[in-house]
């Protein structure tokens, strides 16, 4: 194979269903049509609320922004479906709480940014980074990185 530009590859998701790849990339949930109740990962079936007996849900866009609930560094390479580039970089596993919905979806955080980075109650942002490349396509998955800040600039640290 002699690929030489691959700044044009094509991009798709890999995880089908999970999220959008656009210009704001967000998340794709699910919603109970009775109660309201948010589900992550998306589904289809019954509601998760004990309370409620629909088994309805569909699937909603979420916010893209929340706030850092925890944060953990991984230094081995995770299990599927998550599938690592190599050679293996540490990188940090951020649980934000979705603005909106309140619930708390785990994701990776882009290359380069580490625990260190990161603080709870940070206000984080969705986007979409390249988790491996294969036969000239980039397989993408959801990241949460640190909030476009538009008032705070080059400051406090
Ligand atoms: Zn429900």
């Amino acid at each position: 194979m002699s690929e030489t530009a691959t700044s044009n590859a094509s991009q798709v998701p890999a995880i089908e269903g999970w999220f959008t790849l656009d210009q704001n990339p967000h998340l794709i949930g699910a919603q109970c049509t009775a109660c309201g109740t948010y589900v992550f990962p998306p589904r289809e079936g019954a509601c998760p609320s004990p309370s409620c007996d629909s088994d309805e849900l569909t699937a909603t866009p979420f916010s893209r922004f929340g706030t850092v609930w925890s944060y953990a560094e991984n230094r081995y390479a995770p299990p599927l479906p998550y599938r690592a580039a190599e050679p293996f970089e540490p990188y940090a596993l951020v649980a934000v709480q979705l603005e909106k919905e309140g619930l708390i979806v785990l994701g990776q955080a882009p290359k380069g940014i580490l625990a260190k980075d990161l603080k709870v109650g940070m206000r984080m942002q969705l986007e979409t980074d390249v988790l491996y490349r294969e036969d000239g396509v980039d397989y993408m998955i959801y990241v949460w990185a640190p909030a476009v800040q538009d008032e705070v600039v080059g400051g406090a640290k």
